[in-house]
């Protein structure tokens, strides 16, 4: 007898599917990380925090470590911290300077400068997306706006939760365009607050709407979405983008995703239509 798989069983192409009992729709809720999952403005980000890091450590006297292994160091904290708010992967560091010996500046002292730092970077890019040298396509994850319109179309209430200080994410929201989709429902700490966590945005989503197990569709690049959408039962899309300009999946993201649980990885929303097809079952 010839085993037959269903065309509709294989997810479409561009589309890795993790794991294969992976539940299909209909979705109640789609839940979405910003940067990195909607937007690329702050692209670069990692380098920009780990440079902080290890060039402290270096004028403490703190770092004996040859350059590539401090920065492999510092960089795998950091990462495994993507998603919570920055203050959190600030506190880590502070604990790390203790750690070595040395004596830390408060968690708000680092992130003050790591902002100045990615301002600098972050800051040319706002002005040209204001002033209209750049467009908002170019700055999102390719095809954002289409799998956004995509959700909304088939009624799926929009959640947008992200690490970042709230009024950046909406000021850089609204600069791509993909602020009005969600409504009212944008969460991220105000003024920084690292009592934020993206675990009780997921909790109060699911008992405000009643969700049961399976109903909740996430997308994000970051470890901390992806470990409370399975938390709530929910199916996870990993996106691992690379950054502006470039194309296919980035590894690091695709590894730390699929071992957060990850049930499917996308590169970006390229291929939005068939995967959010296939996730329904449609056909
Ligand atoms: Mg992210």
């Amino acid at each position: 007898m010839k085993l037959q798989t269903r065309n509709s069983d294989r997810p479409p192409p561009g589309v890795e599917l993790l794991n294969p009992r992976v539940r299909r729709g209909p979705f109640r809720a789609a839940l979405f990380d910003f940067d990195g999952t909607l937007s690329l403005i702050r692209e670069g980000w990692p380098r920009v925090m780990v440079g902080m890091m290890t060039d402290r450590l270096r004028a403490l006297g703190l770092a004996p470590e040859p350059d590539e292994e401090l920065w492999g160091l510092v960089e795998r904290f950091v990462m495994a911290l993507n998603g919570h708010p920055t203050a959190v992967q600030m506190a880590r560091f502070a604990d790390e300077v203790e750690a070595r010996g040395g004596a830390p500046d408060t968690p708000a002292a680092y992130l003050r400068e790591y902002l100045d730092r990615l301002m600098a970077v972050v800051g040319g890019r706002w002005d040209a997306l204001a002033s209209g040298r750049a467009t908002a396509a170019e700055w999102v994850v390719p095809n954002a706006h289409a799998v956004l319109a995509n959700l909304a179309g088939r009624g799926v209430p929009l959640y947008l939760a992200s690490g970042t200080d709230l009024a950046a994410v909406r000021h850089e929201a609204g600069l791509l365009g993909v602020l009005t989709p969600f409504g009212r429902h944008v969460y991220a700490p105000a003024d920084n607050d690292p009592t934020f966590t993206k675990g009780q945005v997921v909790d109060d989503l699911v008992r405000s709407l009643g969700l049961r197990p399976g109903e909740l569709l996430g997308f994000g690049d970051g470890v901390a979405e992806c470990y409370e959408v399975k938390r709530a039962g929910g199916v996870m899309v990993g996106v691992a983008s690379v950054e502006h300009g470039q194309t296919g999946v980035e590894p690091g993201k695709r590894a730390r995703l699929a071992a957060a649980g990850a049930d499917l990885i996308v590169p970006d929303y390229r291929d939005q239509e068939a995967l959010i097809a296939w996730l329904w079952g449609d056909g």
